[in-house]
């Protein structure tokens, strides 16, 4: 069997990239974690406007770094830019593939999705399910380690941040990031736990801002809910593979994502809500109704390039925990 790269923009079914024994690749992760400033202005050069998205952007130049065999777009439940970057992939020559979260929500239609994406490639629901049971015990980790985060004082936001967001594709070897993930919470359940004056929510898809986590620890806060993040590591545990991709909620509007918010929100005790929109996204529209529904104390900041929190973020920031904190 030939292990194929393939690259994708927005969380899908990576079990059933893992059960045709191909290697699946976040394209977020690779931009943000590679040359991103450098992925920006390839782009550019190729004629993205500067006021597109970052991470389109980043994921476009990302894509034809990565050496990858195919790319799969999210055509729907995701952002409506994605459509423009695959097609932008395809003249590079790259073969798309298209997944969507079909918005109706119900699982007949999203079954068939999956199962087109099984037929795609070749593998069946048992295939996949076998693949699901292994990775789901490495998510039954993730939520300890989210429960350390906000009921034990072990973990910081940004570490948290991290474990939560690289599982969209488990960095493309699931038994390495579970021996990985084993050794850092190894290690973390040696600490002395650490209780933050301000128990803050990081709302929104996952920041460009190198250091946001921890200017938000000088200032006495700590991040115990990320809430995309967490939506990436597929939560729930449930048992059955559609009904898994049918409570997640980033791809099903705000209202999906409000609801699991709210709850969380009481859940956790948050005392400040921190909701991170990216420049010329469709979703800082959704943040007005977040605002509007959550009765916290609620900091909207906006970030385009990746890069360390600039004075005028940093101040919007620190004035926020003046008032707030
Ligand atoms: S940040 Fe917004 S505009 Fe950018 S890729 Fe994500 S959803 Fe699309």
């Amino acid at each position: 069997m030939i292990n194929k790269k393939i690259g994708f923009t927005s969380s899908l079914p990576v079990e059933v990239i893992y059960a045709a024994g191909h290697t699946p690749i976040d394209l977020n992760n690779i931009f943000v974690e590679g040359a991103s400033a450098e992925y920006i202005r390839k782009a550019e050069l190729r004629g993205f406007p500067r006021t597109i998205c970052a991470w389109i952007k980043g994921n476009f130049a990302a894509a034809l770094s990565a050496n990858l065999d195919e790319v799969i777009g999210i055509s729907q439940g995701d952002c409506s830019n994605g459509i423009s970057l695959t097609a932008m992939l395809a003249e590079e020559g790259l073969p798309i593939y298209h997944f969507s979260f079909p918005q109706e929500r119900t699982y007949p239609a999203l079954d068939n999705e999956i199962k087109k994406l099984e037929e795609h490639f070749e593998v069946s629901r048992n295939e996949v399910m076998k693949v699901k049971k292994r990775l789901d015990e490495i998510r039954a980790k993730l939520i300890t380690l989210d429960e350390w985060t906000w009921q034990e004082g072990l973990i910081t936001g940004k570490e948290n941040h991290y474990w939560l967001v690289n599982s969209s594709d488990f960095r493309g070897n699931p038994d390495r990031f579970e021996e990985e993930l084993s050794a850092f919470m190894e290690e973390a359940s040696q600490r002395n736990p650490s209780i933050p004056a301000h128990r803050c929510a990081y709302l929104g898809v996952p920041p460009i801002y190198r250091d946001l986590y921890d200017r938000i620890e000088d200032l006495g806060g700590r991040v115990i809910f990320n809430e995309v993040q967490r939506q990436f590591a597929m939560p729930y545990l449930s048992s059955d593979l559609v009904e898994q991709y049918l409570v997640y909620t980033y791809p099903y509007g705000v209202f999906a994502r409000l609801k699991d918010i709210l709850y969380q929100l009481n859940l956790r005790k948050i005392d400040m809500v921190i909701s991170y929109t990216q420049s010329f996204c469709h979703l800082q529209i959704d943040n007005i109704i977040l605002k509007k529904h959550i009765k916290l104390p609620f900091l909207n900041l906006e970030g385009d390039s990746p890069e360390e929190l600039d004075s005028r973020t940093l101040l919007q920031l620190e004035s926020f925990f003046e008032v707030y904190g």
